[in-house]
């Protein structure tokens, strides 16, 4: 009996219908654990068929036959994994002038008829006016009156986002005059690893750039404050949004997560302040209300990810579902290499999945349009900020529906893969995302613990 006679071939068939059909089960399990229940279902169908398929070329198929549905599996798996793809065609992306602190909604939101600053901005922006009162009629973000408002959700969210106003004296503070001198490396890793055992996701480190910090604050005291720079480096990290509130989204819990998410950032990024003060040297973190960076941009020249349609930072395992903090600081560290990733941009070119979404058409559908220096997506903040003010919630559905937002298990890592490899896989990853998630995937129900 040789190699290629029949009973080997038997064997290698029965061993390819062994490991696909586990794979498929255990995708299937992983979506029922996910509470994904028509992903369960197909991948349940899929292995049934797969089954029904393979017993029955074992049972009546040729050696020819048999060879083919071996080698099968195997050949696709090779094609959609095989490294093809995009890469950044244009020089590198850094941005020509800064954002004005004063142009963003959450800075405009706070501008009081009657008031010097309020007059001043829109004299000189009169267009912007006109955008604002629309929302300025609407009840406002967690406000009663709006769509869905809970008076326990919005206490609760209101709760997180009051907190973290309480770290705001802690941004910043007394340096120790007694300098410890410790190795970039060395302070570098120690960072890293006490970020994760804070809660972080990722953590990188960049240099300072003038492109990273706003031209002027817009908040507060601080208002019409020009933003100079004082430091050289930048730690930024990610801290994950809970899947399960996201998916609730535009619902409350969405903007109880926000909330939660925005203080786990602001302490961790306190903490770290602190403890480079503590060494000797200068540092401040940049929280929520706090911001003299924009965090998107610092975090991807730290390596942390691309920027994608919905002018999110898209990490590599958790894609926009992140909230990012950020310390910057005097003291010498060891920085990051980013690895450009244009698989990113090529898959938010084919996918479209937010702007269809969005309930304020907020998101772009066309491909990046060249804005200060850079190629990009920007999303219409008006529309937005004004869905927001009718909904109560800081809606979140963009983020919800991104494919990238999957949890990061066995089968989204698997998909992930064959997405950052191979172009052919993007082309099938969009088709196969809808399939198995919808087109425009419901918004999933309030979690019973949260319901009155
Ligand atoms: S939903 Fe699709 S298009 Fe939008 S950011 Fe995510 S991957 Fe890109
Ligand atoms: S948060 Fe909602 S309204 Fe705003 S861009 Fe995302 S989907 Fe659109």
């Amino acid at each position: 009996m040789t190699f290629f006679s029949m009973p080997v071939v038997d064997l290698l068939l029965v061993i390819t219908t062994l490991i696909f059909w586990v794979v498929l089960i255990s995708f299937g399990i992983i979506s029922i654990k996910e509470k994904e229940k028509k992903a369960a279902g197909i991948f349940a169908i899929t292995a049934f068929l797969f089954l029904a398929i393979y017993l029955w070329i074992g049972f009546t198929g040729g050696i020819g036959m048999k060879w083919a549905f071996i080698l099968a599996p195997y050949f696709l798996l090779l094609v959609i994994f095989f490294p093809l793809g995009s890469k950044f065609t244009e020089e590198d992306i850094i941005p020509i002038g800064k954002i004005d602190e004063r142009d963003v909604m959450f800075s405009r939101r706070l501008l009081k008829e009657g008031t010097k600053r309020y007059e001043n901005y829109y004299s000189e922006f009169p267009d912007k006016k006109l955008k604002d009162d629309r929302f300025r009629k609407k009840p406002g973000l967690l406000s009663k009156n709006t769509t869905y408002y809970d008076p326990m959700i919005f206490a609760a969210a209101n709760a997180g986002f009051q907190t973290v106003e309480t770290l705001a004296t802690e941004i910043d503070g007394e340096v120790n005059p007694e300098k410890v001198n410790i190795p970039a490396e060395k302070l570098s890793l120690f960072l890293k690893n006490w970020g994760k055992q804070l809660g972080t996701s990722s953590v990188g480190i960049t240099k300072l750039e003038d492109y990273h910090l706003y031209s002027y604050r817009g908040r507060d005291h601080n208002y019409d404050k020009a933003v100079k720079q004082e430091h050289n480096f930048a730690i930024a990290f990610t801290v994950e949004m809970d899947k399960e509130n996201m998916d609730t989204a535009p619902k409350g819990p969405t903007v109880m997560e926000s909330a939660r998410k925005y203080m786990d950032a602001g302490s961790i990024a306190v903490q770290m302040a602190w403890f480079i003060r503590n060494l000797g040297f200068e540092a401040r973190a940049h929280i929520d209300g706090n911001y003299e960076v924009v965090c998107p941009l610092v975090a991807r020249d730290a390596g942390l990810g691309e920027i994608g349609r919905m002018g999110l930072l898209m990490t590599p395992d958790l894609g926009p579902r992140v909230r990012i903090g950020v310390v910057t600081t005097n003291m010498e560290l060891k920085t990051d290499v980013r690895i450009p990733d244009a698989s990113v941009i090529d898959f938010c070119e084919r996918c479209k999945k937010c702007a269809i979404v969005c309930p304020s058409q907020a998101i772009s559908f066309s491909k990046r349009e060249l804005i200060n220096g850079v190629k990009r997506w920007q999303i219409n903040q008006e529309s937005c900020y004004d869905y927001w003010c009718s909904a109560g919630t800081d809606c979140g559905r963009c983020v919800a529906v991104c494919p990238y937002s999957h949890p990061d298990n066995f089968l989204h890592q698997m998909v992930r893969f064959g997405i950052k490899n191979s172009v052919l896989f993007r082309m099938l990853a969009v088709p196969l995302d809808d399939l198995f998630y919808g087109k425009k995937p419901k918004s999933k129900a309030v979690p019973d613990w949260m319901k009155l």
